[in-house]
């Protein structure tokens, strides 16, 4: 195995990871960086971003995920392709492989490695993964054009994910467990007011239906016990996120739901020279300017631990 030594490695390509990129560049950190299994992460997924500021007219999450690791680049931090395998935390430095072919030896690390999609485990949904079935709308909705769908969930995503595919999709159903969605007023009202969105309320998917060619149906059940089957060709989940942590589990502090512990406002975690920002810390705000601010935190706490 060959090994490296690194000042400060940051582990992720989103919005905290670049972001704590260009600041401990320019703090003369020599950050290197590895962009993971999905390079600019979670926003590479999503349509247009009208919410971070300094786009007054919209960006596409790509094109801004672009932008940031141009100007990590061009502000020194070495970005490679390449995944974490393992990591140790209990050495000096620390030792994280990357492709099962490397050790990086780090005296810091900033874990930025974000959250992903949430399924709702059932075996059916399982078996038609790709065929139908499908956590990201912005990339598989254009299937669909002139079809019924169904998003699962009532928080801003699905009500996102919802309104996009509705301009896309003959029909779509938003199917949601409760009486009630969960989303922003203004994510309500745009549901409510695209004549083909139909919201199920109190129903939970019981059942993907398919057959050799993908998707063709969902049998769902209310909460009062009925059943009803939906004829749809793709069966989208929008029902949240889980923490990329399995890597760190038993290394650091992680929460009942497996985020990222860190202390008060830092971006520390229980081991000194071990950082975390962005989504992989927070299960409540999960905005790309929330971790954009977040790995700027991580990036400034790094450096004084390296100076100290
Ligand atoms: P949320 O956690 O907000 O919503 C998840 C939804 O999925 C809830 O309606 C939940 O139901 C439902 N759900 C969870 N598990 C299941 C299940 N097993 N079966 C059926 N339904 C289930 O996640 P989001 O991804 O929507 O949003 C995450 C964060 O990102 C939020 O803070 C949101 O505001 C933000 N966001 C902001 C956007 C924007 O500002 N443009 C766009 C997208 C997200 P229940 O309500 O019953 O728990």
């Amino acid at each position: 195995m060959t090994q490296e030594k690194v000042k400060c490695l940051i582990i992720g390509s989103g919005p905290a990871g670049f972001t704590s990129a260009i600041y401990a560049s320019r703090a003369n950190i020599s950050p290197v960086l590895y962009e993971g299994i999905q390079p600019g992460g979670q926003l590479t997924t999503t349509t247009d971003i009208e919410n971070f500021p300094g786009y007054p007219k919209g960006i596409t999450g790509t094109d801004m995920m672009e932008d940031m690791r141009q100007q990590s680049i061009r502000l020194g931090t070495d970005v490679r392709v390449g995944d974490v395998s393992k990591v140790d935390f209990s050495v000096r430095p620390f030792v994280v492989t990357i492709d099962d072919e490397k050790d990086i030896l780090a005296d810091s690390v900033i874990i930025a490695t974000g959250a992903s999609a949430r399924y709702l485990g059932l075996e059916s949904e399982m078996k038609f993964r790709g065929m139908g079935v499908s956590a990201c709308a912005t990339c598989d909705g254009f299937f669909y054009r002139k079809k019924d769908v169904a998003v699962v969930g009532g928080g801003d995503t699905a009500c996102e994910e919802a309104t996009y595919l509705a301009g896309l999709c003959k029909k779509v159903y938003l199917i949601v467990r409760k009486d009630f969605l969960r989303a922003s007023q203004a994510m309500q009202d745009k549901v409510f007011n695209t004549p083909n969105i139909e919201v199920l309320f109190k129903y939970n998917t019981k059942e993907v239906l398919g057959d050799e060619d993908g998707v063709i149906g969902a049998k769902l059940v209310n909460v009062d016990g009925s059943e009803k089957i939906i004829n749809v060709d793709g069966f989208f989940l929008a029902i949240g996120h889980n923490p990329n942590t399995s890597l760190f589990k038993g290394q650091i502090d992680l929460d009942a739901e497996g985020y990222i512990k860190t202390k008060g406002l830092s971006s520390e975690t229980n081991v000194a020279g071990v950082f975390a920002a962005g989504d992989v810390k927070d299960s409540h705000y999960r905005q790309a300017i929330v971790a954009a601010g977040s790995g700027c935190i991580a990036a400034m706490d790094c450096e004084l631990f390296l100076r100290q």
